[in-house]
């Protein structure tokens, strides 16, 4: 395709001038700097969850923390109810901030799509947000910081679902590495896959339940509605991101081929062992109903929901054992969630200046 040849050549005036056609535009692998402009747009779909995450700004202290901070200095909450909370916090406040890294660092640069950029741009700040949440938790509950932010030191199925994702950065951060080949660009699309598809849409969830099943039972629900928030910024992420990878493998066709699809298979289903695992050590002996059964077939339902999304055939056929999870994401109920929040941020009239 002419737009990928990079010219070493002087534009001359009539390059300059030229309209630039949309169709001229590819999600990787696309050199030309003319290119680089946002308009015409041809991605709406990018362009779409960049104007979604916008309209769901929100940040971590604007949630009162007094409620959460009474019940967590009071003694009614069971050592097995704060280990829960503990190891989810530890979890996350690392796991955000590698999913930011991975994007500005490995992502960011072979995603050669102006409308692609500006969500990752939008993303990488909203991950910014979600590590700014926890050292917010950690300050107003008074934790001991280097206890949950080593956590991924010390608790191995932690360190593990680390492991997994921080192997899939180097890869990219390699010397030398590109994706002007089909092992390379199959490295990109592992590197997607692990993030958006695995760590933002599997590694994530078991957490979600843990916490916001606090906040059913009107516990820590200060705690409960940040991950709310959060949950919602990571559904478009994930959607983002399958919507990038399908999108790269409509325009690189062979790309994914059988070897390839079995290959991301098997990566899925290492990291539902991974999370069932870390489900099991976040509570070994079960706590509000929740026990380390009803993970695994969560898991496994959410990992079928994400082989559908890849158009992939599913693997388990579970059931979803927490149907108010779906409840709790769906991103139509945009304005009841919204209902409880501080600041509007669409106003206008309250920029200061
Ligand atoms: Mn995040
Ligand atoms: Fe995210």
């Amino acid at each position: 395709m002419s737009c990928c040849n990079a010219s070493t050549e002087k534009p001359t005036a009539h390059d300059l001038t030229k309209r630039i056609d949309a169709d001229q535009k590819r999600l990787v692998n696309c050199k030309q700097v003319d290119v680089n402009q946002l308009m015409p747009l041809k991605y709406h779909w990018a362009w779409d969850y960049y104007t979604k995450g916008c309209a769901n700004h929100w940040m971590p202290n604007e949630v009162a923390m007094q409620g959460d901070i009474e019940l967590w200095k009071s003694n009614r909450l069971t050592a097995e109810e704060r280990q829960v909370i503990l190891r989810n916090l530890g979890f996350f406040s690392t796991a955000e901030s590698l999913v930011g890294n991975n994007i500005v660092l490995a992502i960011f640069k072979h995603v050669t799509n102006p409308e692609a950029r500006q969500y990752l741009l939008r993303q990488a700040f909203e991950e910014a947000i979600h590590t700014h949440t926890f050292q917010y938790i950690v300050e107003s509950l008074s934790l001991d910081q280097r206890e949950v932010f080593n956590m991924y030191h010390e608790v191995n199925s932690i360190n593990e679902k680390d492991a997994f994702e921080m192997k899939l950065t180097s890869a990219i951060m390699e010397e030398g590495f590109n994706t002007d080949t089909p092992d390379g660009l199959r490295t990109f699309l592992k590197n997607l896959v692990g993030f958006y598809v695995i760590m933002e849409g599997i590694f994530f969830y078991s957490g979600f339940v843990m916490l916001l099943s606090f906040k059913r039972q009107n516990k820590m629900v200060g705690i409960g509605q940040q991950f709310e928030y959060i949950m919602r910024d990571e559904s478009i992420h994930l959607n983002f991101g399958i919507d990038l990878i399908n999108g790269i493998r409509e325009e690189n066709p062979g790309i994914w081929n059988e070897e390839f699809e079995a290959e991301i298979r098997a990566m899925i289903l290492q990291a539902v062992e991974l999370e069932v695992a870390y489900a099991q050590d976040c509570m070994p002996k079960g706590i509000l109903g929740l026990n380390a059964g009803l993970f695994r077939e969560y898991v496994q339902y959410i990992a079928d929901r994400r082989f559908d999304r890849l158009n992939m055939t599913s693997q388990f056929g579970s059931q979803n054992p927490f149907p108010w999870m779906s409840e709790a994401m769906d991103l139509s109920k945009e304005q009841n969630f919204f209902e409880g929040r501080v600041t509007e941020y669409q106003t206008a009239a309250s920029l200061e200046w």
